[in-house]
C-alpha cells in the first residue's frame, strides 16, 4: 500500500474541488460515503450502523453530543471488496473533518488548539467488543505538550498519548500486546506501584517514548506522527476488523449476515479524567434487572469510560451523582427522560463530564432480564409510551418461560464452567434447572425423594412408562438416549420437570449404577445439576432460584395477549393436578389426555397385564371390570378440574406389548431359571422346590410366549391406535363407559362437562366408522342406565398422511380433528421419532440438510402442507369442524404462528407451555402470520 498522502497535499485542493466541481449528472451521482452527525438519523442504522445512527439522532434532538462523522457501512464493503478506499471516500472524510473542527473550535494536528478524535466500529447490529476501536487519534509530541499545558495536567496528556501508541500498535499495526504491557509493568515496579493510575507524568512520557521505539523496531517504520495518517490507518483497521476472526465467529453465533459491513464513527474526544469536575458513567434509563422505573448505573469522577466498565475501580451508584454534581445530574436526568420518550424504549447511555460540561456519548436500546423485560413493557404501556400490542410484541417466549421454572443464577453457571464442571450437553427438552443426587432407577428415585426427602436426579439410558413414578419424584431427568418426542421428553414437559435427554456422551452402566463421561465417573448418590433450558449437565449441586409466576406484570401482559390472540390455548394433561395447573396458567380446555399413561400406575399395571394375557373373554372382562371404576375416577377428576371447559380424552394408543416386561429381559430370566432348574434337577425330581423355581419359570415362560406372540418388527406401525380399538372392542367399551359414567357422576354434582372422545392413528374413514359404532352403542347404553343425556363429541387425531389426504371422507365421521404432529412428522418423513434425534437427525441438522428439527418445529413444506390439505378438505365436508393440534409442536412459537395462519381453532401443549403459547398466539395474530 502506498504511503497515505499528507494532510497538506490532499486536503485543501480537495475541499476546493468539492466546492467548485459542477453538479454531477445522474446516474453517475457521487456516492455519499460520509455523514456528519447532523446529517443522519436513527432510521439509517443499515448505512450508519447502530451507534452512528443513534449519535445522529441524539444530535438531531439537540442533545450535547461531541461533534463527529460517520463513514458508512457501504464504504466498508467497498473497501473490503476492492482492498482500498473507494473513490471519493477520503476526500469526503477530510471535508467532514473540517466541519467537525469548526464545530469543536479545535483543529486536528494543530498544537495551538488540538483536536483529538476516537475512531470506533459500529455495525447495524450490536457486536459488543468484537471489532476495533482507536482512541486519542491526533496525538504527537507537540500536541501532547500543548495538551499538558491546556489541561494543566501533564500526566493526563501523556497517559492519553501512551494509550494511543499502544492501541495503534496493537489494533492498527497488528503488534502483540505483551511488549507494551511489559514496559508498563517495568515502570510500575520501578515506581513501586501496583496500578497504572499511580504512574506519574514522567513515567508516562518515558513509556510513550519506549512504546514508539517498539513500533519502530517491530514495523521498521516510525510511529506515524501525522494525525491525518493516523486517522486514515485507523479507519482501514476498523474496516478490516469486520472480517476478523472474533467478529466472524460472533456473527455466525448470533446469526448476523456477513455482508453488512461496519460503519466507522469518528468523534471528537472528550475527557472525564481532567480532574474532580470531570466524570464518566454508564446507565440505563430504568433498572434492567427488575424493571423498576429509576435510572440505574455507575459513575466515577476523574475517570475514563473503560474504568467504569472494566471494574478496576470501585464505582459509585448513579444516584450519588445528584449530590456530587447537581447541575449535571439535573441536565442528565432530563436527557434520559427525553431519550426514553423519543425512542419509546429503555436506553443504555454512556456519558462524560469534561470540566463540568455534560456530553452524551452513546445511546442504544438496553438489554434486560426477563423480569425487567416484562415490567418495563407493561409500565411503558401504562405510561402510554407504547401501545398494549407493542408491549406484548416486545416480550419474548423466553421471557415468559423464565417465570415457569427454577433457574441457575448466571454466577453459579459461570463458576461451574470455570471449575470445568460442565460435563456434557444433550437435548434441552424440558426447561428449568435442577440439582440433586443421582438415582439409577425409578424405585430408588421415588424412595429417596419420598422417604429420605432427598433431591434426586433420575438418570436412565431412556425412560419407559413404568418409570413415571420415579420421574414424578425426581427434581430432574437425564437420559443418554431418546429425542424431543421420546417418552422422557413428553412426560417431563407435561410435569414441568427439567430434563436433558439424548446425552450421548454419557455411558450409563445400569448394573454398576454409574455413568462415565470422558474421564470422569459418577456413581449413584453423586450430585449433578442439569439445565433443561440449555441442555447442559454439570457435576455437583448448583443453587437454583425459583421465579414467581404470579408476577403482576406477567399476569397483566398475558391478559393483554389474550385480548389479541385468535387461537385458543388448551393443554395436554393426564391427571387432575396437571389439569388444575393448566387452568391456572390459562388453558381453555384439555386437548389431549393420554389414557394409557394411567394404566402404568403401580396398582393398575398388573390388572392391565392380566387383561392383555387373558385367554378368554370372561377373564378379560373381569380385568376390564376392575379397571372401569379406576378410569371413571380419573376422568371425573379431569371434568371437575376443568368444570365446563372441553376435555379431550384419547382412547388407548400404544401397542399392548409396551405394558408387558421387555422381551429381552424375559428371555434372559427364562434362560437363567432354566439353567438353575437343571442344576437343581435331582432335588426337583424328588419333589422338593424350596425356591419355587418351577412356578416362577412356568409363569415367565407364559409371559414370554405372550410377548413373543405380540412382537412386531415395527410396533409404531403395528397394532396400535384405532387398530387396537377395533381388535379389542371390549377395551374401547370400558373406556367409553368410564368417560360417560364419569360425566354423569359430575353432572349430578353440578359440574359442567364437555367430553370429547378422540380416536388415535386413523388412516381410513372406515376405521372411524367401525369405532364410532362400537362407541355410540356403549354411550347410548350408559346414558339409558343413568337416565342422563351427555353431550359428547366424537373426533379423531390426524397423524397419518392418508388421513390428511382423505380428510373430507374422515370428517363425515368426526366432529373434530386434532393434528398429532409427533406421529404425523414421523409418518411423513418416515423417520422414527424415538431414534432419529440421537442418530442421523443430528447430523442432518449440523450439515443443514434440514433447516430445523421437524420434531420441534413444524416442517411447513411437508407436514404443514398435509395439515393445510387436512384443514381444507375437512372443512369442505363439515364447515364447523373444530381443528386443533396436540403434538409437541403445539407449544412451539414458530409452529403456533403456522397454526394461526392455517386457521386452526386451538393449540394444545403441556401445561407449562400454556403461558408461552398464549403469548406466541398473540404474536402470530399481531404479525398476521401467513404460511412461509
Ligand atoms: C402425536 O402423535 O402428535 C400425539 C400427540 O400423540 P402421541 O405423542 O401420544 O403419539
Ligand atoms: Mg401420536
Amino acid at each position: 500500500m502506498s504511503r497515505p498522502a499528507s494532510r497538506s497535499s490532499l486536503r485543501k485542493p480537495t475541499t476546493k474541488l468539492a466546492v467548485r466541481r459542477p453538479a454531477p449528472r445522474a446516474p453517475a451521482a457521487r456516492t455519499k460515503w460520509v455523514y456528519l452527525f447532523d446529517e443522519g438519523d436513527a432510521s439509517m442504522k443499515a448505512l450508519l450502523g447502530g451507534k452512528g445512527a443513534n449519535l445522529a439522532e441524539m444530535t438531531k434532538l439537540g442533545l450535547p453530543v461531541p461533534p463527529g462523522l460517520v463513514v458508512t457501512t457501504a464504504a466498508c464493503n467497498a473497501y473490503l471488496a476492492a482492498g482500498g478506499f473507494p473513490s471519493g471516500l477520503w476526500d469526503q472524510v477530510l471535508v467532514a473533518l473540517a466541519k467537525v473542527e469548526k464545530k469543536a473550535g479545535k483543529k486536528f494536528g494543530d498544537p495551538k488548539k488540538p483536536l483529538l478524535v476516537s475512531c470506533r466500529s459500529g455495525a447495524r447490529f450490536s457486536m459488543p467488543g468484537m471489532m476495533d476501536t482507536v482512541l486519542n487519534i491526533g496525538m504527537n509530541d507537540a500536541v501532547a505538550e500543548r495538551l499538558a499545558e491546556l489541561a494543566s495536567d501533564r500526566r493526563f496528556a501523556f497517559d492519553a498519548y501512551r494509550r494511543l501508541v499502544q492501541m495503534f500498535g496493537t489494533v492498527v499495526l497488528g503488534l502483540p500486546d505483551e511488549p507494551f504491557e511489559e514496559i508498563l509493568a517495568l515502570h510500575r515496579r520501578r515506581r513501586g506501584v501496583g496500578n497504572d493510575a499511580d504512574l506519574e507524568a514522567d513515567d508516562l512520557a518515558a513509556i510513550t517514548a519506549e512504546f514508539k521505539a517498539i513500533v519502530a523496531e517491530r514495523t521498521g517504520k516510525p510511529f506515524p506522527t501525522d494525525p491525518i495518517e493516523q486517522l486514515r490507518l485507523a479507519i482501514e483497521a476498523v474496516f478490516r476488523s469486520w472480517n476478523g476472526k472474533r467478529a466472524i465467529d460472533y456473527r455466525n453465533a448470533a446469526n448476523i449476515a456477513h455482508d453488512l459491513g461496519t460503519a466507522v464513527n469518528i468523534q471528537t474526544m472528550v475527557f472525564g479524567n481532567l480532574g474532580a469536575d470531570s466524570a464518566t458513567g454508564v446507565v440505563t434509563t430504568r433498572n434492567v434487572t427488575n424493571g423498576a422505573p429509576e435510572i440505574e448505573g455507575d459513575w466515577l469522577s476523574n475517570a475514563q469510560g473503560e474504568d467504569v466498565v472494566a471494574g478496576t475501580r470501585e464505582t459509585n451508584r448513579i444516584a450519588t451523582l445528584a449530590a456530587a454534581m447537581p447541575g449535571v445530574w439535573a441536565e442528565f436526568a432530563r436527557h434520559c427522560k427525553k431519550l426514553e420518550r423519543h425512542y419509546h424504549e429503555v436506553q443504555d447511555i454512556e456519558f462524560t463530564v469534561e470540566r463540568g460540561k455534560l456530553w452524551m456519548l452513546q445511546t442504544r436500546d438496553a438489554k434486560r432480564s426477563a423480569q425487567a423485560a416484562i415490567r418495563i413493557a407493561v409500565d411503558l404501556a401504562d405510561e402510554r409510551l407504547i401501545t398494549r400490542a407493542q408491549a406484548v410484541a416486545r416480550v419474548t417466549p423466553e421471557h415468559v418461560d423464565f417465570f415457569l421454572h427454577p433457574q441457575f443464577p448466571a454466577s453459579e453457571r459461570k463458576a461451574a464452567k470455570a471449575r470445568g464442571d460442565l460435563i456434557a450437553s444433550g437435548l434441552n427438552v424440558s426447561p428449568g434447572a435442577a440439582s440433586g443426587v443421582l438415582a439409577f432407577d425409578a424405585d430408588t428415585a421415588e424412595r429417596w425423594a419420598r422417604d429420605e426427602k432427598k433431591a434426586v436426579i433420575m438418570v436412565r439410558p431412556e425412560t419407559k412408562p413404568d418409570d413415571v413414578h420415579g420421574m414424578l419424584a425426581a427434581r430432574g431427568i437425564l437420559t443418554s438416549r431418546g429425542g424431543r418426542t421420546s417418552h422422557a421428553a413428553l412426560v417431563a414437559r407435561q410435569f414441568g420437570k427439567p430434563a436433558v435427554v439424548g446425552v450421548s456422551a454419557l455411558e450409563v452402566d445400569e448394573k454398576a449404577r454409574l455413568f462415565r463421561v470422558g474421564e470422569r465417573t459418577f456413581r449413584e448418590g453423586d450430585a449433578v445439576s442439569l439445565d433443561g433450558t440449555t441442555g447442559e449437565v454439570f457435576a455437583g449441586a448448583l443453587d437454583t432460584v425459583v421465579p414467581d409466576f404470579n408476577d403482576p406484570g406477567l399476569l397483566k401482559l398475558l391478559g393483554w395477549a389474550d385480548g389479541i390472540r385468535k387461537l385458543e390455548v388448551w393443554a395436554n394433561a393426564d391427571y387432575p393436578r396437571d389439569a388444575t395447573r393448566a387452568r391456572e396458567y390459562g388453558a381453555q380446555g384439555i386437548g389431549l389426555t393420554r389414557t394409557e399413561h394411567m394404566f402404568f400406575e403401580t396398582e393398575r399395571l398388573p390388572i392391565v397385564q392380566r387383561m392383555i394375557l387373558a385367554t378368554d373373554d370372561a377373564e378379560r372382562d373381569q380385568c376390564l371390570a376392575q379397571l372401569l371404576p379406576i378410569q371413571r375416577e380419573d376422568f371425573a377428576g379431569l371434568f371437575r378440574a376443568m368444570d365446563g371447559l372441553p376435555v379431550t380424552i384419547r382412547l388407548i394408543d400404544p401397542p399392548l406389548h409396551e405394558f408387558l416386561p421387555s422381551h429381552d429381559e424375559l428371555l434372559r430370566d427364562v434362560t437363567e431359571l432354566d439353567t438353575r432348574q437343571r442344576i437343581a434337577g435331582a432335588e426337583l425330581a424328588a419333589g422338593a422346590d424350596p425356591l419355587g423355581l418351577a412356578g416362577t419359570l412356568s409363569q415367565k415362560r407364559r409371559l414370554l410366549a405372550a410377548v413373543e406372540a405380540m412382537r412386531e418388527a415395527n410396533p409404531m406401525l403395528g397394532l396400535r391406535g384405532v387398530r387396537l380399538g377395533i381388535h379389542l372392542p371390549a377395551l374401547v367399551r370400558m373406556q367409553v363407559r368410564a368417560i360417560l359414567e364419569a360425566a354423569c357422576e359430575c353432572m349430578r354434582e353440578g359440574v359442567k362437562v364437555k367430553p370429547k372422545i378422540m380416536i388415535p392413528l386413523t388412516a381410513h374413514n372406515n376405521e372411524l366408522m367401525v369405532e364410532r359404532a362400537i362407541l355410540e352403542t356403549e354411550a347410548a347404553a350408559v346414558m339409558k342406565e343413568q337416565k342422563i343425556r351427555v353431550r359428547y363429541q366424537f373426533g379423531t387425531m390426524i397423524e397419518i398422511p392418508r388421513a390428511a389426504l382423505t380428510a373430507d371422507k374422515i370428517a363425515k365421521h368426526a366432529e373434530f380433528f386434532s393434528f398429532g404432529t409427533n406421529d404425523l412428522t414421523q409418518t411423513t418423513f418416515g423417520i422414527s421419532r424415538d431414534d432419529a434425534e440421537t442418530g442421523f437427525l443430528q447430523e442432518y441438522l449440523e450439515k443443514r440438510i434440514l433447516p430445523e428439527n421437524p420434531f420441534a418445529t413444524i416442517d411447513q413444506d411437508g407436514v404443514g402442507k398435509l395439515m393445510q390439505v387436512g384443514v381444507a378438505l375437512g372443512r369442505r365436508t363439515r364447515p364447523d369442524l373444530e381443528l386443533g393440534i396436540c403434538g409437541e409442536h403445539g407449544g412451539d412459537p414458530k409452529s403456533i404462528a403456522f397454526c394461526h395462519a392455517i386457521g386452526l381453532d386451538y393449540v394444545s401443549c403441556s401445561p407449562y407451555r400454556v403461558p408461552i403459547a398464549r403469548l406466541a398466539a398473540a404474536h402470530a395474530a399481531l404479525a398476521g402470520a401467513a404460511p412461509a
